[in-house]
């Protein structure tokens, strides 16, 4: 690499929100990385202390008078580890005392690791090549995207206002969730139109979020590009992932206003209960206990639609985690990290069915693939067990 700058790829506002950290500690209370491995070189003060450090070396004043100074290899690699160990769930975010955007930091800082030569990690690195080649990040067949949970009888339009996209980690990996949304969509009863199978490739979130941005804006102009031709004037998804890229980054990687609106389903549906188009007809004397997925409360401000369709199911008593809506703790699965820090991933998740069993809950419902794929994971084997339910799985299973 011939470019040494730390800060090349670095907004004004980076730079300013990186000097004003005060290294008070207060966000090191609500890390879930922290939590599960008290671990504090991975913590965000100390993240920030370390590239202040890298920039101070090679272009603050001093190095500006006796030349720039060559970073420690092994420094480098251990805040690479950091930065990328973080779930990026955006807890320290929300708790800084400072104000800190760290959410959109962190996914910064990973791309200056890659521009590096040193991130991302492990097989984060083999994605962007495997979506190319298949449009998903998990090597799986493009032809069996929909097919192994697709319900039968249901139709989907050539055209439509409504367009549904399912996500990859929904569509490979959750099910039971897709199936859900598909459901409920079906017993609204307005037409939608979704992609063919091979046609509906990632969003851009794993790129985005391990610092690869090469192909980011190719993968979202050939998806606004294929639902704008179906007429499609809303997009709704399930994946809090997915809608957090679409809302906050896809008109940037676009280049313009996109030709739709998007929605979570949780919008969609909670409209439809409140004009009456959607109807439950069974009733479950349960206690239900709702995860907050990061990426859907923190990040996109989505609170308030899953916990109303919640409490419309009848003799249904909805329970709270001691932090809940903007304050919810990251199950594990989120940042990309799961996959090469598995274990803090299956500790964090474990700590939110001891807390869904401590309350007393008879089902921890979710609203997000990655959450359900690995807190089912952190389930097998655990000494504890509670059911685990997609929120637009149990409302198909009500109607
Ligand atoms: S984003 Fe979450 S996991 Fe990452 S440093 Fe902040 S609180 Fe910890
Ligand atoms: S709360 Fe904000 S200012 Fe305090 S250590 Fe964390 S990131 Fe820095």
């Amino acid at each position: 690499m011939t470019d040494k700058s730390f800060t090349k790829g670095l907004s004004k506002k980076h730079l300013l929100e990186l000097d004003a950290c005060t290294q008070c500690g207060e966000c090191l209370n609500y890390c879930p990385v922290q939590e599960v491995t008290g671990d504090t070189s991975i913590s965000p003060p100390e993240k920030i202390r370390m590239f202040r450090q890298f920039i101070q070396s090679t272009q603050g004043l001093k190095a500006m008078l006796t030349g720039s100074r060559k970073i420690d290899k092994k420094l480098l690699e251990d805040f690479t580890r950091a930065v990328y160990e973080c779930t990026t769930c955006g807890a320290c975010n929300q708790s800084c005392t400072v104000g800190i955007a760290t959410e959109r930091l962190w996914p910064v800082l990973r791309r200056e690791m890659v521009r590096r030569g040193l991130g991302p990690m492990g097989p984060q690195a083999k994605m962007p090549e495997i979506i190319k080649r298949t449009g998903n990040p998990y090597d799986s067949p493009p032809g069996e995207r929909y097919a192994p949970w697709f319900p039968e009888g249901v139709s989907i339009a050539e055209k439509a206002d409504i367009g549904y996209y399912t996500g990859c980690t929904g569509a490979y990996c959750a099910h039971p969730m897709v199936r859900g949304d598909v459901l409920v969509l079906k017993a609204v009863g307005t037409p939608f139109t979704m992609l063919p199978a091979e046609e509906e490739v990632c969003c851009g979130f794993p790129l985005f979020i391990t610092g690869q941005h090469d192909v980011l804006s190719e993968l979202v102009t050939r998806l606004v590009r294929a639902y704008e031709s179906r007429g499609v004037r809303e997009l709704l998804c399930s994946c809090p992932c997915c809608v957090n890229i679409m809302v906050r980054d896809w008109p940037a990687l676009y280049g313009r206003e996109l030709p739709f609106r998007i929605r979570h389903i949780s919008q969609f549906v909670s409209d439809a209960l409140r004009k009456g188009a959607l109807r439950f007809r069974k009733e479950l004397q349960e206690k239900v206990i709702y995860h907050d997925p990061c990426y859907l409360s923190r990040g996109v401000g989505i609170i308030a639609e899953p916990r109303f369709i919640l409490r419309r199911i009848p003799g249904i008593e909805l329970l709270e985690f001691d932090r809940h809506g903007v304050r919810s703790r990251c199950c594990g699965a989120g940042g990309a990290a799961r996959k090469v820090f598995h274990e803090n991933a299956i500790a964090m998740g474990r700590l939110t069915i001891d807390e869904a069993v401590e309350k007393g809950a008879d089902r921890l419902v979710l609203s997000c693939p990655a959450c359900y794929e690995k807190v089912n994971e952190a389930l097998a084997g655990h000494d504890r067990s509670i059911k685990i339910v997609d929120i637009m799985e149990l409302v198909a299973e009500m109607i």
